[in-house]
């Protein structure tokens, strides 16, 4: 199976965002959300792009089903972001 730099775990990252509650969530590089542990609610990363915009096996990789979770994920967070903004 064929694997990209994005998924590989050796690549993997954790990077802290803070959510608007304040609480700080860990979100690991091949997750573009998180669910906020103390307010349920999820925090996207940003300006960090994810494999999937970048890299075009990350269909092949994540796979079918998760690479459409993942794109309506970011395509609804950037959504929710123009409203705010
Ligand atoms: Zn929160």
């Amino acid at each position: 199976m064929h694997r990209c730099p994005g998924t590989d775990p050796r690549f993997l990252k954790v990077e802290v965002h803070k959510c608007q509650c304040g609480y700080e969530v860990e979100i690991f590089s091949d997750e573009v959300k998180a669910k906020c542990p103390k307010c349920k609610k999820d925090v996207f990363r940003e300006n960090t792009p994810s494999c999937i915009d970048w890299c075009k096996f990350s269909r092949e990789c994540l796979g079918e089903k998760r690479w459409h979770e993942i794109k309506k994920a970011m395509d609804s967070g950037q959504q929710d972001r123009k409203k705010q903004g």
